[in-house]
This record gives structure tokens, sequence and C-alpha cells, in this order.
């Protein structure tokens, strides 16, 4: 009695914390499903894409995706893994409405890639978190539910679903949010899949348990399943980590057990308890062959491998000394960054030309994005990329330098600037041209600023006293007025540097 007044006590007072586990579910951007020959293919009218193979008719047999092996080779690859010299297919034996095949393909104990890490920005630094395997299975039919009659759509099953297993971790719900957000890059960036989360071509279940701080041990593992956003990921963890540390301060016990997230009520509720792996009595399919990749197969893939995405922020933020916030507009937009990093083959002024990127140059685009269908009968509204829309940039690369170095020399004012920029955009003339036929060259002439100068002071002499007694917020009133006067062309730092020393004499 005594001990077990001690043990309540600590579980009153101690502080806890949350150790997560999650397996991120990924469909791969494949031309076909993983078994057989239909489409892979979102949105087409229900069991439109299906076949014998996919609806599990008797004597029917599968032939594996080899695109989907290779994608799933590559996710290894990108996440630091270990491409095992074997892997194999297995049965797991479940009913399941929308499969008609009474067990999915999957693969239990030797998947396509082992033993990686994934690494991102998280609380101002760097996290890392251990992945313990990428396996490739299919994804299951869809099952609607209407007023008075349910609806079963087979064209999702047998879409090739790759499975992403992180090990425990990750210790909270942003550093979960943030985990899963770079995933999302590095898959997008390596094109293994479009991560289309409105497609539910993500989806993620959260394992995650509480324990003592401080503690090796770990806590009853419970299992949030079929989460499809990873707002919803975080808000679900928000809500059952302090549940599970309550139950555990009011001397109550956890077990495992599998809850859903009911979002609209943002709680999580049990589905069911205690499930084990022996429970889908997993066996090797006989239908498939084990996948040994030789070397030239790998080859292949690894020729795949792209610049990571966090390696690209840094390496934009390294060679070009640009700020985070514009490396990671170019880090999210591939084509973007792509099209600057041909720029700064024809200048030096790296951070000139990213502020005009990003800025300017997106926001024209945003603009321009809508006509591009109608100018280009062949493209369909949701295809217009930012690769697609610089190709019908009017202006040369070589006309961002020029506009650069016109800024450099100081030929250009900030706002002159910005004119050339949206005439460029938008006749395509060069920088040079619209300067020269409209006249805004900045005046950097010192005879030629002397003179609005002295104007100006005489002008005014309130300002002027005003100064001379020590106000020196007079002495951008006097510059507005030199600025007035040359309309806009006098270079403000000339004019500033001799309005002071006029005024000091
Ligand atoms: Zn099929």
């Amino acid at each position: 009695m005594f001990l077990r007044t001690i043990l309540w006590f600590n579980a009153r007072t101690m502080d806890y914390e949350a150790v997560i586990g999650l397996e991120t579910h990924v469909q791969l951007k494949t031309k076909s499903k993983m078994w057989c020959g239909c489409a892979n293919e979102f949105g087409a009218p229900p069991n439109t894409n299906v076949c014998p193979v996919c609806l599990g008719l008797p004597g029917v047999l599968p032939v594996a995706n080899e695109e989907a092996l290779r994608l799933t080779a590559l996710t290894g690859l990108l996440l630091n893994c270990r491409i095992p010299g074997l892997a194999k297919f297995d049965r797991k034996n479940y009913f399941y409405p929308d499969m008609p095949k009474n067990y999915q393909i999957t693969q239990y104990d030797q998947p396509s890639a082992t033993d990686g890490w994934v690494e991102f920005e998280f609380n101002g630094g760097l996290a890392r978190v251990r992945i313990t395997r990428a396996h490739l299975e299919e994804d299951v039919g869809k099952s609607f539910h209407f007023e008075r009659h349910s609806g079963l759509d087979f064209n999702r099953a047998g879409v090739p679903l790759m499975e992403i297993v992180s090990e425990p971790d990750l210790t909270g719900a942003d550093m979960a949010y943030e985990y899963l957000n770079a995933l999302k890059d590095i898959l997008i960036h390596g094109g293994v899949s479009d991560c289309d989360m409105e497609k539910g071509m993500v989806r993620c279940d959260v394992n995650v348990s509480v324990r003592p701080a401080g503690s090796r041990e770990l806590g009853a593992k419970i299992e949030i399943k079929n989460m499809n956003s990873f707002s919803g990921v975080r808000r679900a963890l928000e809500f059952e980590i302090p549940r599970q540390i309550a139950a555990l301060k009011k001397g109550g016990k956890l077990i495992q057990s599998t809850r859903r997230w009911d979002d609209t009520a943002g709680v999580t509720e049990e589905m069911r308890t205690k499930e084990h792996a022996h429970d889908y009595r997993y066996f090797p399919d006989p239908d498939l062959m084990p996948f040994a990749p030789t070397e030239a197969w790998l080859a292949e893939v690894r020729s795949r491998v792209v610049e990571l995405p966090l390696a690209r922020k840094q390496r934009f933020m390294r060679e070009y000394g640009l700020p985070a916030g514009d490396a990671e507009v170019f880090k999210n937009d591939v084509a973007l960054g792509n099209y600057f990093e041909g720029v700064t083959k024809h200048t030096k002024s790296h951070k000139a030309i990213a502020n005009f990127l990003v800025n300017n140059l997106r926001a024209k685009l945003a603009e321009f994005r809508q006509s591009i269908p109608a100018a280009d009968p062949q493209t369909k509204e949701g295809e217009v990329t930012t690769f697609k829309m610089l190709d019908y940039l009017r202006f040369k690369p070589e006309h961002m330098a020029e506009l650069a170095a016109l800024i450099d020399t100081k030929t250009l004012s900030s706002s002159a600037a910005q004119q050339v920029f949206s005439e460029m955009f938008e006749t395509g003339k060069s920088p040079a041209a619209i300067v020269r036929d409209r006249g805004l060259a900045q005046v950097s002439d010192e005879g030629t600023i002397e003179k609005f100068c002295d104007e100006a002071i005489a002008a005014h002499p309130g300002p002027v006293n005003d100064f001379k007694s020590g106000k020196a917020a007079a002495l951008n009133f006097l510059k507005g007025q030199v600025m007035k006067l040359s309309k806009g062309k006098a270079n403000p730092a000339l004019a500033g540097e001799i309005l002071e020393r006029k005024l000091k004499d």
C-alpha cells in the first residue's frame, strides 16, 4: 500500500515526454498500377480503371511494376537508406470491404530500403529522424456512403503505395509536422510522388506514447490511424499527448490500442485494442518472385538522385549569399531557382537578382498565370507551373543581369528599376533600350544636382533653419524637394550628401 502511494504520488508530480513514430503512406507517381496495366489516375469515373487483377478475380497473376520498385529504391537513396540485396513480397491477410482479394500484398520482413535518416529544419536548428524502412505495397479501393446505400470504387485498388516508417525519434506535434513537410518536399523534388494531399496521395498513421521524462522504457503504444492531412496530425498529437499524460497523472494505465481522429470534434476515439503482426498471418506471396536489384539496375536508380531540398536551400545561402527567405523560395519553386542560377552566369549581383525574381517576377507571373491556358490551348489550368510560365517570358536572362548592373552603377533608382522591369516583362525590350527611350537614367552629375539643391535651399528657409538648429529630420524634407525638382531622377544619396555639405558651410 505504501509503495502504491509513492508510485501514485510520483505519477502526479513527474514530468512526461512524448515519443512519436510515423508511418507515412505515399502513392507513387507511376503510369500504371502495381500489379496490372490499369492506369494510375485520380478522378476517373468510378470503376473505369479496373481489370481482373486489381478486382482480385480467380486465376489472375500479379506482375510487379518495375517503376514502382525503382521509385521505392530511389526514395531509399534520398533518405540515406541501405538498399538490401533481396526484397520480397508478402500477403497481409485481413477482411477489408474495398480490397476484394482479402489480402494486401506488401513487404513484411524484407523491404526495399532500410536504416536511413532524414534531416530538416526545426526550432532554429537541424533535426534528424531515423528511418526504419521504406516498403512497397498496394492501395485499396474506396467506399462511398450514400443515404440508403454504399458504393465501392476500385480505381484506387492496386495503386502503388509506399510506406515510410520512422523510428520513434519525434518528440512533439510541431516536430512531427515539420518532419512530414520535409519528407513531402523530398518526395516531390525526387519525382517519387506528387504528394497531393487533396487527392489523398499521402496518408499517415501516428504511433504515440508518453513516458516519464528521461526514462528509456517506452510507454503503451497508441496508434492513430488514417490521417490525411499534416495539420490533422499536428492537431491530433496536440490532443493525444496531454490526454495520455493526464490519464497517467490520474493514476490510470494506458494499453496498446488503435484510435481514430475526429477532425470536427477535435478528439481521438478508441477503435480497437491489441493487434499484433501475427494476427495478419503474413506469408510470402507465392505468385511473386523475390526481387534482387542488380548493380546496373541500382546505377540507373542512383542516376535519378537529385539534390535534397534542404541541401539546395543551404547551397543557395552559401554560394550566392542569399537571405534564408529567398533561398526558401528557390528551394520550393525549383523552376524559379533554376532560372535564378541561369541568370547568375551573367552577373555577380546575386542579391539584387534574387530580390527581383522573388518579389517582382513572382508577382507578375501570378497575374500572368490566368492568361496561359487561353494563349496555349494545349495547356490546362492545373498544368500552369512556373516551368511552363518561364517558357513564355519575353525577356532574356541576360536582361535581368543588365538590370542588376544598372542598379549597381546607380544609373537607375530603385523605383525607376521597378518601372524598367515592368516594361521589360511586358515588351521583352532590353533595360538599356527602355532607360534610353523613357529617359529614366538617374542623374549622378554633381553640378546638375547642386543646382537643384541651391533651388531647394532658397525656396525653403524654414526647414533650412530647422536643420541648422539641430533638427536632422529637416534634411529629408529638403532631399524630397530636390527629388521633386529633378523629377525623381537625382541620385538620392548624392543629393543628401550635397545638401548636408551646403547646409553645414
Ligand atoms: Zn487492373
